[in-house]
């Protein structure tokens, strides 16, 4: 009921206009958004990587159906990729296909992630080092989106664009097309789900959800996904799930630079510095732009104590 809730107050285009236009929940934007523009974001994603933080940039929108936003959402991203590009940092940008187009058309949408999976790269070759971990990111949305997310991540593949994919543990589904990922050279960055799905296709409880990622984030590890030079980015704010994956890297003979953890910016600060202070890899999900309310609501969502952000103003 939480989450179906969170997701209404998400997706109300008036509930967005009116909080957007409060002063007053600056905090709540600013907890949890790099910045209102991409000048701005580029200041946090210094001032992070001064404290050895990664980032992953995300232009905020969703579910958009108005092609003047999806080209200014494209156009923000290629700008973004050149900014990062000429800071020598990693360009690694998440995209939502939702909001390039996918409600539209789909030829349209995997035409727009060509075209930003192909700055991504463009920009990548102009800097001198090649270790940075450099990617369109495709964020993975609701199930109903599922299958066309994952067919466009082989397309982009097989046009040599850095890709990788987000997959959800609590989606039945998952393990076999993660086996199949595995077995190429490729990144995969694991969550537990965020969206409310029924239970003939994903797991409900916490339990089989946490059971399930610690299954997936295992094989992520394995020989197999070493040989084939896979990258695991492990997405979760979860302290045990992320002491079994560190226990589990470390006897498959995986070193600290071979895995990341990702997180959201603004979530557990504190055990952030903790784990990059301990010698791991974190980046940070940094969202930009002027429309985030949607984006704040569901950390709301995922942590009902976050309401405090709202009410304190
Ligand atoms: C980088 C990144 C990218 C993501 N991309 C996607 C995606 O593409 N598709 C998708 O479906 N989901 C995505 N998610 C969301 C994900 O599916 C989970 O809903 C979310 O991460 C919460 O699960 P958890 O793994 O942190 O574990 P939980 O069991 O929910 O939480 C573990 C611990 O972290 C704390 N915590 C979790 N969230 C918050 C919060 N917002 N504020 C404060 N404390 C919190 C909890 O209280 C608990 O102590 C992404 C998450 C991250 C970090």
């Amino acid at each position: 009921m939480w989450q179906k809730l969170m997701i209404f107050l998400a997706r109300s285009e008036k509930l967005k206009i009116f909080f957007q236009s409060r002063r007053q929940l600056h905090q709540l934007a600013t907890r949890f958004v790099g910045g209102q523009n991409k000048n701005e974001a580029i200041k946090t994603v210094i001032n992070l990587m001064n404290e050895k933080i990664y980032t992953s940039l995300f232009y905020l929108g969703e579910y958009e159906k108005d092609m003047i936003v999806i080209n200014k959402t494209i156009h923000s991203l290629q700008q973004m990729s050149k900014l990062l590009s000429q800071n020598n940092l990693d360009i690694h940008i998440s995209v939502d296909p939702t909001q390039v187009g996918l409600q539209i058309d789909k030829s349209k949408c995997y035409k727009n992630l060509v075209t930003i999976g192909k700055k991504i790269k463009e920009n990548q070759l102009k800097q001198l080092d090649t270790s940075k971990k450099s990617f369109l990111m495709l964020d993975m949305e609701d199930s109903s989106v599922y299958k066309e997310t994952l067919n466009f991540y082989n397309k982009l593949k097989e046009k040599e664009i850095p890709t990788a994919i987000t997959l959800q543990a609590y989606l039945y589904q998952t393990e076999e097309d993660l086996k199949n990922i595995i077995k190429s050279n490729s990144a995969v960055r694991l969550v537990k789900g965020a969206f409310a799905e029924n239970k003939t296709i994903a797991f409900k409880s916490k339990e089989d959800i946490d059971k399930a990622y610690r299954k997936l984030a295992t094989l992520m590890l394995s020989d197999e996904a070493k040989k084939s030079k896979f990258y695991p980015i492990f997405a979760t704010h979860d302290d045990k799930i992320i002491d079994y994956i560190n226990k589990q890297a470390n006897t498959m003979g995986w070193k600290k630079n071979e895995y990341e953890f990702e997180m959201l910016f603004g979530v557990r600060v504190n055990y952030q510095k903790e784990l990059v202070n301990n010698g791991y890899k974190l980046r940070l999900y940094l969202p930009y732009g002027k429309d985030w309310w949607p984006y704040a609501i569901r950390r709301v969502g995922e942590k009902p104590q976050n309401i405090k952000y709202l009410f304190r103003n």
